[in-house]
């Protein structure tokens, strides 16, 4: 289980770091996390077949997780695509993809499965199948935001493996019990701690905030992604959340990182 990071940067991309899209492998089926525009080149880069991605998980609908998305379903129908794709994300997902498509004059020609999420609290099991259960949690900021557990269906004696995806969010200790039981938690980290007044402003995390909250929750190991342009080295911002959770990494476009228990790890 893996996960290939596509886009590591916040809102704003640059020659190095795109926006926000990840393709997590669970034991070779493919989810497609956040659509940013440019994902789909991102796929071909990464040599990921664009059919095999069927599910969709966006968590919120700014440009920076979203944009992406018309030009892929695009892409999708003109290379014969006829198998349905779901989409799970925020309500209202639908209504934008919809109304570009009619008012483009643009066709797709397969299903469009779309599971749109509408919950200010709590826990929902949002996607089952044979390879993963899906839990979509609520976050906070600045339009209705969700945070996705992925939890592996284990094959044979092995212990399923859990991968957590919480971007964009502000710094709120609700989120620990949702993100217990993490293998590898994937969290946003768009500021340095000097900017903390700027990322309670946007409603982001700092460095030591997104450890903090690694720390608190337990969790095995720490992803730190959607990096502000403005970090051309992230050393800082790895030092920084190294002081309180030791086993982070910072995220890079082109990034693949392991989904592993801590039996598993070297
Ligand atoms: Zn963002
Ligand atoms: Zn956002």
């Amino acid at each position: 289980m893996f996960v290939s990071v596509l886009g590591s940067g916040a809102a704003l991309p640059t020659g190095v770091r795109r926006c926000s899209s990840q393709v997590l492998n669970i034991n070779g089926f493919k989810i497609l996390i956040d659509c940013a525009e440019g994902t789909q080149d991102r796929i071909r880069q990464h040599h990921i077949k664009l059919q095999s991605l069927a599910t969709i998980f966006i968590s919120h609908l700014h440009g920076d997780h979203f944009f992406g998305l018309p030009g892929l379903l695009s892409t999708m129908h003109l290379c014969g695509r006829t198998e349905p794709v779901t989409i799970i994300a925020p309500a209202g997902a639908r209504q934008i993809i919809e109304t570009t498509f009619e008012l483009s004059g643009n066709h797709i020609g397969f299903e469009l499965r779309f599971v749109e999420l509408d919950f200010a609290e709590g826990e929902q099991r949002v996607f089952e199948c044979p390879r993963c259960t899906v839990d979509a949690f609520p976050i906070l900021h600045s339009v209705p935001t969700y945070g996705y557990r992925f939890t592996e269906v284990p094959r044979g004696v092995h212990v399923p493996r859990v991968y957590t995806y919480c971007c964009d969010t502000a710094y709120d200790e609700s989120l620990v019990p949702h993100l217990q039981g993490a293998d590898l938690l994937c969290l946003e980290c768009t500021f340095a701690d000097d900017l903390a007044d700027l990322a309670r402003e946007r409603q982001h995390l700092t460095a030591s905030q997104a450890a903090r909250l690694a720390a608190l929750a337990g969790v095995n190991r720490l992803l730190l992604t959607h990096i502000s342009a403005r970090y051309k080295d992230p050393q800082l911002l790895l030092d920084q959340a190294s002081a309180t959770f030791p086993n982070t990494t910072i995220a890079a476009d082109g990034l693949v990182a392991e989904v592993a228990t801590k039996k598993e790890q070297p």
